[in-house]
């Protein structure tokens, strides 16, 4: 807890991140283009930096996060020359190609560079409900993993840089599409004049039976063979139509169901009604036609 950190950015994020470290225990220097920001956190103990590259040299790590990576490289670009020998861990959100490129950059100019990504609302950092994930160099991970534990429940997950950012949209991928689903089914309901607290429990019953399924319907996957030991994928498409033609006579949106509807029927034209759902993965894999 006395190994020195600096956190560049103050925003709603950027707060919390120093907040949590100062908490733990930890020196804390900070900076942020609007200094005023800082002043609950000097209140706080923090340090506020003059410079970004005296940022830069007082932490054994330095946290970054800002609005994107454009602001990111507009600001470690300007101190271009201080980051040779410093520890970057940029939790500010973006895309896989923006991490790799930023490492890239980074290493370039001498300093150590995790990327990262936070699964989480500001009032939970410091907290193990707050889940922030990391990836780059694994030894880098390891050195500093004690320190980032102050900021809530860290993992890492390979050495690419890209993935955290992939976890972070392939988890708004599974976040949004339960949510849809639950709206669906809700506003299928409610023609029914059942309200949405009535219905929620039920949903919420289906989604986690569901979320079972993934550990071995991922199997299939990895092994590239997708046997019908539950049903066929023809078998699923009929109950599909069932949502499609249900939705459109009760007079609600039907988009969704046609499009998963859409999805399996091309499956299934490539010959694959005989196999299990995840067979699937194939049309995912693949860019969008048209
Ligand atoms: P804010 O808008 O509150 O803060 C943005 C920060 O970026 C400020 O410190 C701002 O400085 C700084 N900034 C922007 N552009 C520049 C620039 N060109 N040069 C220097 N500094 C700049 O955003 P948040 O703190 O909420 O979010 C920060 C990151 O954290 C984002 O990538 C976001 O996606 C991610 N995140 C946020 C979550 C949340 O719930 N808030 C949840 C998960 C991730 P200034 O104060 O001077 O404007």
């Amino acid at each position: 807890t006395d190994t020195p950190v600096t956190v560049l950015g103050l925003g709603l994020m950027g707060r919390a991140l120093a907040g949590a470290f100062l908490k733990a225990g930890h020196p804390t220097t900070v900076w942020n283009r609007t200094p005023s920001k800082a002043d609950q956190l000097v209140a706080e103990g923090a340090r506020l930096a003059p410079t970004v590259g005296d940022a830069l040299r007082a932490g054994s790590l330095t946290v970054v996060c800002l609005t994107d990576y454009q602001a990111v490289h507009e600001l470690l670009g300007a101190a271009d020359s201080e980051l040779g020998g410093t520890m970057v861990v940029n939790l500010t959100s973006g895309d896989s190609t923006q991490a790799r490129d930023t490492a890239r950059w980074a290493e370039q100019r001498g300093a150590r560079y995790l990327d990262g990504a936070i699964m989480a609302i500001p009032s939970t950092i410091g907290t193990v409900e707050a889940v922030i994930l990391h990836s780059g160099p694994r030894a880098d991970f390891e050195t500093h993993e004690a320190t980032l534990g102050a900021l809530g429940t860290v993992d890492y997950l390979g050495a690419d840089p890209g993935l955290a950012s992939l976890y972070d949209v392939a988890g708004l991928a599974m976040m949004w599409s339960v949510l849809n689903a639950w709206l669906q089914g809700t506003a299928l309901v409610r023609t029914a004049g059942v309200d949405a607290a009535t219905y929620a429990p039920f949903a919420r019953r289906i989604a986690a039976a569901v979320a079972e399924w993934l550990p071995g319907y991922a199997e299939q996957i990895d092994n590239g063979s997708f046997p019908a030991e539950v049903s066929a994928l023809e078998t699923d498409v009929r109950a599909m139509a069932h949502l499609v033609e249900e939705s459109e006579a009760v007079g609600v949106n039907a988009e969704l169901p046609k499009l998963i509807k859409a999805m399996a029927d091309r499956a299934i034209a490539a010959g694959h009604g005989g196999e299990q759902y995840p067979v699937l993965i194939e049309e995912f894999s693949k860019p969008t036609e048209g």
